[in-house]
């Protein structure tokens, strides 16, 4: 595996692997991976010819009272894993080598309408910077395909809007979320969780499940079922941020005839925000 920390020379090696008609595969990530990375990139590897990771903790995607300084680098650690996991290339660019420092300056994407809902009423400006990055990693790779997690669920549809949006010839992959024995979604922030909050984490989990049980059963009124996951997670010691069900196409507020939901939660543990999901159909 090669690993490459600035675009031209990355450009060069994308040029002639084009040139020899390989099929590109890019999974675009933040680092420090785990077990949900490494399930997108086995999903990638299978039909790709060629695979990039990107590594890269992008300041863009994070807000001012955010955690992008203390967020875990272990650069060392995941080239050895992605090694393992027959990775072609690591791209593991700087802030100054990713946005061009010096050169014009990079083109800001817009998330539109989808990254101002759910988490994105929260962290105001998040999914414009994923976007504006994913962005800038796609022209430089040229990926005929690109993975993405389910666990970001809201994160998967503005890349998909995104392509449409650009007319990018880049089939997006969506890999189903990886979990802990005890249910609860690997992320690298899990990492912030000391013992105690961790041993409540799953929690989130069992209550997107509780709520689609009931949803699916049709007894209640899905205003309070979400209302009570709510108050359930608030006493488990959760902050919640959202508890919603949506329509898994497009986030929208279902109607009675939308068969295919999800359920999203975003709930803060001590300072940790996690987030999780469940896709579901009636
Ligand atoms: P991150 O490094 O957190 O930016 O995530 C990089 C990619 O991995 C994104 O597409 C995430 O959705 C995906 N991902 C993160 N956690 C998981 C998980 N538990 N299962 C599946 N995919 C995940």
């Amino acid at each position: 595996m090669q690993t490459l920390d600035s675009v031209e020379p990355l450009q060069t090696v994308i040029a002639r692997w084009k040139s020899q008609g390989h099929k590109m595969g890019l999974v675009p990530t933040m680092g420090d991976l785990h077990e949900g990375h490494l399930s997108l990139v086995r999903l990638a590897r299978e039909k790709a010819d060629r695979l990039v990771v990107s590594v890269f903790v992008n300041p863009l995607q994070f807000g001012p009272d955010e955690d992008f300084t203390r967020y875990p680098r272990q650069l060392e650690s995941d080239a050895a894993l992605l090694e393992k996991a027959q990775v072609d290339l690591l791209f593991a660019p700087s802030v100054d080598a990713m946005y061009a420092k010096g050169r014009p300056a990079v083109q800001q994407v817009s998330a539109g309408e989808i990254g101002d809902i759910l988490c994105g009423l929260s962290r105001p400006g998040h999914f414009d910077g994923v976007a504006t990055a994913v962005n800038r990693l796609f022209a430089v790779v040229q990926p005929d395909l690109a993975a993405f997690g389910q666990k970001d669920y809201q994160q998967l549809l503005v890349i998909r809007r995104l392509v449409a949006e650009q007319g990018l010839a880049i089939d997006i992959l969506g890999g189903s979320i990886a979990r802990e024995a005890d249910g609860l979604a690997m992320s690298t922030r899990n990492r912030y969780l000391d013992e105690k909050a961790r041993a409540v984490a799953p929690r989130l989990f069992e209550e997107l499940r509780a709520a689609a049980a009931l949803i699916r059963s049709g007894t209640q009124e899905h205003a309070r079922i979400l209302q009570r996951s709510i108050e359930n997670l608030t006493t488990a010691g959760f902050r919640p941020n959202y508890f919603e069900l949506r329509r898994a196409v497009d986030l929208t507020v279902p109607s009675k005839k939308d068969r295919e939901l999800v359920l999203l939660a975003a709930a803060h543990l001590g300072e940790t925000r996690l987030i999780d999901n469940l896709l579901f159909s009636l």
